[in-house]
């Protein structure tokens, strides 16, 4: 990629960083300004929705601009691209080929593509210098690692001597923006770090092994992932001590947090949020108390349902994401279904960019037995790249029903055949669970259904969810670590055990009494 552009973007991203407030909101005015002049100018989708629209008019704000959402873009695509040689169906064909990981679209373009948490995958394509200026956000805000005097001198001597470890569990195979991002990355930064892609489909067990190898100085996972590693550590099974971590596409919950942190009490954790529609759109600094919001190449605007922004320290139902560098697909005031919490005062790190909490969606990890009756942690997203894979189906569900039952419940296409879709489904969990040595054990059941059923509380739909507790409880030792719907269960046959032998007594005694009649 082009490394000077590269380092250009890095030292005027490091420059805002030194901004004052006021400065930032300028800078992101005139980059809203440009890429709706742009858009307006070289899409035909967004000359016609912006036909009202004058970005040079002094009360324009982005709040002049009508929301997109996925559904607008991807059935607009071809109109919407300001590339006329692009089109959905060759960008679509593109990503189903594994063997194009890391190529360049048209020798142009990098392409990625959502996972498709609400159906439907949404597909990216940007240029080499838009995915420069992602490459730049992501090292100058990704991590906004500040070690220690001593520590910052211990990783210098080691980088210029030695190669730094870089572990990323991620899912691997798709055209996942995370996975791109390492797989895609400037020769020198090759050359310095030695990266090692770690699927996340991989038994623990084998992941564990791996790292302990490796002793990565950076590692990069889901939480989810990174909850499962840390209650490996704590187990004493694994033992790796990483300068610092990092975790992105799914919310740090506080607990999770925590967990992390007493596995691992030297390496500073850092969340970053982003999704593929926006990279490195927030990240922590060192005070780790909510995420800066990149504001000078995004906009992030936390809103209700109806579209009115909320006050801080609100949650929105939604967000309108403006990514500000965007051109070959214009991405402006695009909705994403994302819960995020604008706080209003500024942290003290001095930074001027607003902070900002995110809830995210939040799929749950199955903890189920295997056939030893031992626990084992089957996180969300492997599940998630899985479904992706097949062909027709418009949604789905994934409830982990009992412990050892998970039911997978689909919507075809209008025009898909169910059988069919139903016969992938069952192949990839087929393949899943012989992979995972679970085939005598877990069961998965599959069922067409009318609509995904909603959560009744949020409204919203639970892609991969639990109904049964975890089977950990960090701190507790193996034998005692039992969920309360397995200490439920056991009080229950105590309890039945108890009936029955006071029956019995019962019986007895009136039998003895019978006797002595
Ligand atoms: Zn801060």
């Amino acid at each position: 990629m082009g490394l000077v552009r590269t380092i250009y973007y890095c030292l005027k991203l490091r420059h805002n960083d030194k901004q004052h407030v006021g400065k930032i909101q300028r800078i992101q005015r005139r980059n809203l300004q440009r890429a709706v002049r742009y858009a307006k100018s070289h899409s035909p989708f967004f000359r016609d929705l912006y036909k009202d629209v004058d970005p040079d008019s002094p009360d324009f704000s982005v709040r002049s601009l009508p929301p997109v959402t996925k559904d607008d873009m991807m059935e607009n695509f071809d109109s919407v691209v300001t590339d006329p040689r692009l089109n959905l169906e060759e960008v679509r064909e593109w990503t189903r080929d594994r063997g194009k990981l890391g190529r360049m679209f048209k020798r142009k373009y990098i392409v990625t593509h959502t996972s498709g948490t609400t159906g439907m995958p949404a597909y990216f394509v940007y240029s080499r210098k838009e995915w420069d200026w992602i490459q730049a956000l992501s090292v100058t805000r990704g991590i906004r690692y500040k070690p220690s005097f001593i520590d910052f001198w211990r990783h210098a001597v080691w980088v210029l001597f030695h190669r730094t470890r870089v572990a990323l569990i991620s899912v691997l195979g798709g055209h996942f923006v995370t996975y791109l991002l390492f797989l895609v990355t400037p020769k020198i930064a090759r050359k310095l770090s030695r990266f090692e892609f770690l699927s996340v489909v991989k038994p623990v067990p084998e992941l564990v092994a791996r790292l302990n190898q490796l002793d990565p100085h950076v590692l990069h996972c889901y939480p989810t992932m990174l909850e499962i590693l840390a209650h490996e550590q704590l187990e004493g099974r694994m033992n790796i001590k990483p300068w610092l971590i990092s975790s992105s596409s799914e919310p740090l919950t506080p607990t999770a947090r925590r967990r992390i942190e007493r596995a691992f009490p030297k390496s500073p954790i850092y969340e970053t949020y982003g999704t593929t529609e926006g990279i490195t759109l927030a990240s922590e600094c060192h005070h780790h108390s909510a995420m800066h919001v990149n504001t000078d190449h995004y906009i992030l605007e936390s809103v209700k349902d109806d579209g009115s922004p909320v006050e801080p320290g609100q949650a929105g139902d939604k967000v309108y994401l403006s990514c500000l560098f965007m051109r070959t697909m214009p991405l402006l005031r695009y909705e994403l279904t994302d819960v995020t919490i604008p706080l209003a005062e500024p942290c003290d790190c001095g930074l001027p960019f607003p902070l900002v909490k995110v809830r995210g969606r939040t799929d749950d990890i199955f903890w189920v037995y295997d056939q030893h009756k031992q626990p084992v942690a089957l996180p969300p997203i492997p599940f998630e790249a899985m479904l992706l894979e097949i062909d027709g189906m418009r949604q789905y569900q994934l409830v982990q029903e009992e412990r050892n039952r998970l039911m997978v419940y689909f919507r075809p296409n209008d025009d898909a055949d169910p059988a069919e879709v139903q016969g992938q489904i069952r192949k990839q969990f087929d393949r899943f669970l012989h992979e995972k040595q679970l085939v005598d054990c877990l069961q998965v059941g599959i069922q067409q259904v009318e609509d995904i059923q909603r959560d009744p509380k949020s409204g919203k739909i639970r892609q991969i969810f639990s109904r049964v507790e975890r089977l950990y409880l960090p701190g507790v030792p193996l034998g005692e670590r039992r969920s309360g719907e397995d200490r439920r269960l056991a009080r229950d046959k105590k309890l039945q055990g108890e009936r029955r032998s006071r029956q019995r007594r019962t019986d007895e005694d009136e039998d003895e009494e019978g006797e002595e009649q």
